[in-house]
């Protein structure tokens, strides 16, 4: 048998033949696919009918909440990585939002994620496994058909999830558990409640899973490479608060047991700041990080930035020559800079910007440095440091009168914005 990986030797799949993750057949799968296109079917044709736009307010939040506490931090984060600690009780309730996704049960999900994780790490493997056929073609494929192997492998999930009396009774029922929202929905806001806050929810909970699963390995940035898969995961970047955080797939096959999915600056991870939330909540802990990970030796650095996540951050914020995020603060260095010619020192990682946007947005006055060890974007002014967007308002507001106006105007927001990011401390925590 072929060399494989030392990390597949811990994995929850195992086979000493690796075609069993080869040779298999893709089979319309009816109850699936029914499911799928019945709800979809009654989100489109009951939403034009019962339309209201208190129905289309309640698909936005309940959506919203069902993929960032349920299908990230419950399904996957925690019941299939374990990348944190939490209370039973709260792991439950995730989980069971995770269900409301509509996509499996919980240990259908983790088979499911499992053999696709364990394929997509060997060599080869079938198309439908690593979404490796035409975009129309997998559309087909994932929403409404499932892939028989001849020959599958070993999945053994741990007991105290396999054997758990909560999980079981969920896998037994996860399609029933759409009825007692749906029935709270009916008795708040009637038929229109039910569309949006279920059926819609399920539609676009199950329809974008699968956009997502499709663009994440095939089209997209990577920081990492991991060398000998059978395909890369990939970053899509401007869907983070959409999927909340679960879009830098890339990094994800990198570490994939790492509680923080958005690892490198600029790379939004919503399900991170709710767990940092939870954090100070005093309702998780524990959380792994790519540091705490065992090393694999299948990893490649692909670019610049992708050695930075392992080091410590550069600048320690509580150090006195950092400034709060206090508006009368930045005010009054807005002031300071019409008056006084001093230079402005900029560092940044280059995650969303790099040199010549940034030096189209900041002129020519200010000194520029790109340094991806950094996890903050840091101007530095006389003594005085600021890090983030109030910062990036200090060093336009310095180009001319017009960008002065501009960063006037948007330091609320920029401040509003850096205050949340500092009280919440979006830094690994221990
Ligand atoms: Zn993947
Ligand atoms: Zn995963």
């Amino acid at each position: 048998m072929q060399h494989l990986p030392e990390s597949l030797s811990h994995h929850r799949v195992s086979t000493d033949d690796l075609n069993s993750v080869i040779e298999g057949d893709v089979r319309y799968a009816p109850l699936k696919s029914l499911w799928f296109l019945g709800m979809a079917g009654a989100a489109v044709i009951g939403g034009v009918y019962f339309f209201t736009w208190s129905g289309l307010l309640l698909f936005f939040l309940v959506t919203g909440a069902v993929l960032l506490l349920g299908h990230s931090l419950g399904s996957h984060r925690k019941l299939i990585h374990n990348s944190y600690e939490c209370p039973k009780w709260l792991e439950y309730f995730l989980v069971y939002m995770g269900v409301q996704v509509g996509l499996a049960g919980p240990l259908g999900l983790m088979r499911a994620h499992e053999l696709r994780d364990y394929a997509q790490r060997l060599p080869t493997c079938h198309d439908y496994l690593r979404h490796g056929s035409s975009f129309w073609k997998d559309a087909w494929w994932q929403l409404n058909c499932e892939l028989i192997l001849k020959n599958p492998p070993n999945i053994a999930i741990e007991p105290r999830i396999a054997e758990d009396r909560f999980y079981r009774f969920l896998e037994a029922t996860w399609m029933l558990q759409q009825i007692p929202p749906a029935l709270l929905f009916y008795a708040m806001g009637g038929w229109s409640f039910v569309i949006f806050g279920t059926c819609a929810r399920v539609t676009a909970g199950v329809l974008g899973h699968w956009l997502i699963g499709y663009f994440a390995h095939n089209d997209g940035g990577m920081h990492v490479e991991v060398r000998d898969a059978a395909v890369q995961g990939r970053n899509i970047r401007l869907t983070s608060i959409l999927t909340m955080g679960e879009c830098w797939h890339n990094n994800h096959h990198a570490y994939p047991g790492s509680a923080r999915l958005g690892l490198f600056a600029g790379e939004w991870d919503p399900g991170w700041w709710t767990l940092l939330l939870f954090h100070r909540l005093g309702l998780a802990w524990s959380f792994r990080l790519p540091k705490d990970l065992p090393e694999r030796a299948e990893l490649h650095s692909v670019d610049r930035l992708a050695g930075a996540v392992l080091q410590p951050a550069r600048y320690d914020l509580r150090e006195a020559r950092f400034v709060k995020p206090r508006l009368a603060c930045y005010f009054r260095q807005l002031r300071e800079l019409r008056n006084s010619a001093g230079r402005l020192r900029m560092e940044w990682p280059a995650g969303t910007l790099n040199l010549k946007p940034m030096r189209t947005l900041v002129g020519d006055r200010v000194e520029l440095t790109v340094d991806p060890t950094l996890d903050l974007l840091v101007v530095h002014h006389d003594a005085r440091s600021f890090v983030g967007l109030p910062a990036v308002c200090l060093a336009m507001a310095q180009r001319n009168l017009g960008t002065w106006i501009v960063a006037l105007i948007l330091m609320p927001m920029a401040v509003a914005l850096e205050s949340v990011r500092s009280a919440m401390s979006l830094r690994p925590v221990a």
